[in-house]
C-alpha cells in the first residue's frame, strides 16, 4: 500500500507550502529520535513525505504521479541522510552545519528545521576525539551563611539532569541487543560521502556516521533512554562549601555536569556562592569587623565587655580613657584563609555614645564633672 505523503504530515492536498512547513515541524518534534518518545521510522517517514511536499516541482509530480515517481528514483535518502550526523554536528560545534546536504541529488538546507531541535544545546567542545557530543555544563548558585562560608560545611543538593543510563551503562543498547552488520557502510565503518559545491561533484571519504567506524550497530535502541544512553534523572549531591570561601566565589565540580552521548565525557558544574549578610557583621577580606558601643563611664574609666564573634561571644577590655573610633583586634576570630593557614582577625570599632534624655541626678552629676574635668 502507498503512503499517502498528505496523510503523513497530517494536512490536506491544498496545504499551503507554510501550512506544510508547520506541520512537519510539529511532528518532527515530537517524533525526533533524540527524545525519549521518539521514533526513527516514524522521523524518516515525515521527512520524506516534506522533502517531497516542500518542494513545488517534486510535490506537482507527487500530485500528478503519485508514489511511483519516489520509488522510481529508487533509494529515498540515497543513504545519504542521517539525523545522528547532524545531531552531532549541531551539538559538537555549537552551530548547526548550514552546508546542506544531498537528497537524490539535489541539495537543500535543514538548517532552519534542525537550528531549533539544537539551538538550546550548543557550544560544548569535543573531547579525545570523540564526535559525540560532551555533557553540557550546570551553573548552579547556592545560599550560604557567613558562618558557613568562614568555616566551610557539606550540604547536599538535589540537581535533575542527564545522568549516565543505568540499564545500558551508556552504551545506548542493553544485552538484549543483537549487533549486526551496519547497513550504511556494510560493515567498513567507512562511508564515501558526495558533495556538490560549485566546482562539481566530488567524493571523500568518512567515518560511517551510523556506526562511528565500528561497522557494527545494535539492532535496536536501549528502551530506557531511546539509544542516547543517558536519562534525565535527579541526582543528589554532597556539596563540601570550602571554607573561607566569599561571596561570588565558585568552584567546580568536574564531571558533575550532564552526561554525554552514549558514554562520551560528562560536563562540569559550576556552584556559585551568595553569602547572606549576617547583622552586625562586615566581612573585608578574611578579616570580619565590628562595632562595639559603650558609654562615656566605661570609655573614661574602663571596662569589660561582651563582643559577638564568629565563634561566639568574647569579653574584651576596653582601657580606660578609650576614644570613640577606637579599633580592637581580635586575633584569629576572622575568616578561614581559603589558600593558606590560619584566619583572619576581627576588628572591633569603639563607638562611644553620647547619653541623651539625662535624668536630674544625671545632669547634676554631669555638671558637677564639667568643673572637675575643665
Ligand atoms: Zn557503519
Ligand atoms: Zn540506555
Amino acid at each position: 500500500m502507498a503512503k499517502d505523503y498528505y496523510d503523513i504530515l497530517g494536512v490536506s492536498r491544498s496545504a499551503t507550502q507554510e501550512e506544510i512547513k508547520k506541520a512537519f515541524r510539529k511532528l518532527a518534534h515530537e517524533h525526533h529520535p533524540d527524545k525519549a518518545s521518539g521514533n526513527e521510522a516514524k522521523f524518516k517517514e515525515i521527512n520524506e513525505a516534506y522533502q517531497v511536499l516542500n518542494n513545488p516541482d517534486k510535490r506537482k509530480q507527487y500530485d500528478q504521479f503519485g508514489q511511483t515517481f519516489n520509488s522510481a528514483g529508487g533509494q529515498s535518502y540515497g543513504g545519504g541522510f542521517n539525523w545522528q550526523d547532524f545531531a552531532r554536528q549541531a551539538g559538537g560545534t555549537g552551530g548547526f552545519n548550514t552546508g546542506g546536504f544531498s537528497f537524490n541529488g539535489e541539495e537543500f538546507d535543514l538548517g532552519d528545521i534542525f537550528g531549533e531541535f539544537f539551538g538550546g544545546r550548543g557550544g560544548q567542545g569535543r573531547r579525545g576525539g570523540s564526535s559525540r557530543a560532551r555533557g553540557s555544563d550546570l551553573e548552579y548558585t547556592m545560599e550560604i551563611s557567613l558562618k558557613e562560608s568562614a568555616f566551610g560545611a557539606e550540604k547536599v543538593i538535589s540537581v535533575e539532569k542527564q545522568t549516565t543510563c543505568e540499564n545500558c551503562q551508556g552504551k545506548g543498547y542493553d544485552d538484549t541487543a543483537k549487533l549486526e552488520t551496519c547497513k550504511t557502510c556494510g560493515g567498513k565503518g567507512r562511508v564515501m560521502k558526495q558533495q556538490r559545491t560549485i566546482f562539481g561533484v566530488y567524493q571523500s571519504e568518512q567515518l560511517c556516521p551510523e556506526c562511528e567506524g565500528g561497522g557494527k550497530k545494535p539492532d535496536r535502541p536501549c528502551k530506557a533512554c531511546g539509544g542516547d544512553g543517558r536519562v534525565i534523572k535527579e541526582k543528589q549531591l554532597k556539596i563540601k562549601i570550602p571554607a573561607g570561601i566569599d561571596n561570588g566565589q565558585s568552584i567546580k565540580l568536574t564531571g558533575e555536569g550532564e552526561a554525554g552521548e552514549k558514554g562520551s565525557p560528562a560536563g562540569d558544574l559550576y556552584i556559585t556562592f551568595r553569602v547572606q549578610p549576617a547583622k552586625g557583621f562586615k566581612r573585608e577580606g578574611d578579616d570580619i569587623l565590628t562595632i562595639k558601643e559603650i558609654n562615656i563611664a566605661q570609655a573614661s574609666l574602663g571596662d569589660k565587655v561582651e563582643v559577638e564573634t564568629l565563634d561566639g561571644w568574647v569579653s574584651l577590655k576596653i582601657p580606660a580613657g578609650t576614644q570613640s573610633g577606637k579599633v580592637f583586634k581580635l586575633s584569629d576570630k576572622g575568616v578561614q584563609r581559603l589558600h593558606g593557614r590560619g584566619r583572619g582577625d576581627q576588628l572591633v570599632e569603639i563607638i562611644v555614645k553620647t547619653p541623651e534624655g539625662l535624668s536630674r541626678k544625671a545632669k547634676e552629676l554631669m555638671e558637677e564633672l564639667r568643673e572637675e574635668i575643665d
